[in-house]
């Protein structure tokens, strides 16, 4: 096996900048996606609007160009897809990396497909691949989800929105356009702050005149086949009628990975793992941290645009090293 310069894990938005700022540092690299290309985003809502405007989106200042000012998910495939192949960045699809194991000057890397050897490990995995569960019964039957594709599905049926942040209330605003009858369950008293304020009014009048149900302070307590127990804070408990409930409960990064590389967490309550800020490396020698990440359970902290810049501070570090 050859002995890369770096291997990066994750073909997300971050990992594909990491993989131009490598490249243009003359640095020999592999980017493994264990998916499709930005998978992450390709397993968004069909609909969805970014909460970013175009331009923050943008790696390598290439201009990310949508018809409006915030791009749609279709307008983001687009871009992210034409960086990698006009930059011809190698990056392996479908391809998933198993295990990352310290030799005495290097890493080794084995996947689904193959084995590589590389002098530093760049993680930017995300946090897209686990949902936050509810740790009810029923959570498991087919018709839960944790993700929410497109609102059609969900037409002339009685369907559980879990949660009150952008994705739960996409999801009800559309589901409920699209003739579903839609109840939000939400642990807390209100919708969640950080929900786009061009779309908070729209979700708080439907609530106001009854058109969308919204029980607030309280969670799921059981799933059944055609119904859901709900609890309030005060316990009083009330069944309702069901067909599918979107458990839109947010997601976390994997730690069980992080911890089998090694990685040491800086804060064990909101699971912040450990990295240098100015260079990204972690307590590994030659294993960087990049993009959302890095944020441990809180998932709202990093994003595309404050995170686009770790891939130079990486790429330098290394070329420096
Ligand atoms: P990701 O895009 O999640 O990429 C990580 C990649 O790693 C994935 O493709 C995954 O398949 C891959 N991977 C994971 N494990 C392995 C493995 N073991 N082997 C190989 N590959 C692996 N951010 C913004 O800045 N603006 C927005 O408007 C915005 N809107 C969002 C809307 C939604 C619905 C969601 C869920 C998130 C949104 N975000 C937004 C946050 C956004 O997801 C991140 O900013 C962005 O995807 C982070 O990029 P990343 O490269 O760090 O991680």
């Amino acid at each position: 096996e050859d002995l890369l310069d770096v291997i990066i894990i994750g073909g997300g938005p971050i990992g594909i900048a990491c993989a131009i700022e490598a490249q243009k540092r003359n640095l020999s690299y592999v980017v493994i996606e264990k998916g499709p290309l930005v998978n992450s985003l390709y397993h968004y809502p069909t609909n969805m609007t970014f909460f970013s405007s175009s331009e923050k989106l943008e790696i390598d200042q290439i201009p990310f160009i949508s018809k409006n000012a915030k791009p749609s998910k279709a307008e983001a495939l687009e871009y992210y897809r034409r960086i990698a192949t006009s930059k011809k960045l190698d990056i392996h699809l479908f391809e998933k990396v198993n295990s990352v194991k310290k030799e005495e000057n290097s890493y080794h890397i084995h996947t689904s497909k193959s084995d590589y050897t590389a002098k530093n490990v760049v993680i930017a995995t995300g946090f897209y691949d686990i949902p936050n569960h509810m740790n009810v019964k029923g959570e498991d039957l087919p018709k839960v989800n944790h993700y929410y594709n497109d609102p059609h599905y969900y037409s002339n049926q009685d369907v559980i929105v879990v949660g009150a942040s952008n994705s739960s209330v996409d999801a009800a605003l559309e589901v409920y356009r699209k003739g579903g009858r839609v109840t939000m369950v939400v642990r807390g008293e209100g919708i969640g702050e950080r929900v786009k304020y061009w779309v908070r009014p729209d979700i708080v009048n439907r609530i106001e005149e009854g058109s969308i149900k919204a029980y607030f302070n309280s969670t799921i307590k059981e799933i059944r086949e055609h119904e859901v127990d709900i609890e309030d804070e005060n316990g009083l408990k009330k069944t309702l009628k069901n067909d599918f409930v979107l458990a839109l409960t947010g997601y976390r990064p994997n730690f069980k990975f992080l911890e089998e590389v090694g990685i040491q967490l800086q804060d064990k309550e909101k699971k912040i793992p450990q990295y240098d800020s100015q260079t990204m490396e972690t307590n590994l020698k030659g294993v960087y941290l990049a993009g959302v990440i890095c944020g441990g359970l809180e998932t709202h902290k990093w994003f595309i645009e404050n995170s686009r810049i770790h891939a130079k501070m990486i790429m330098e570090n290394i070329s420096c090293n």
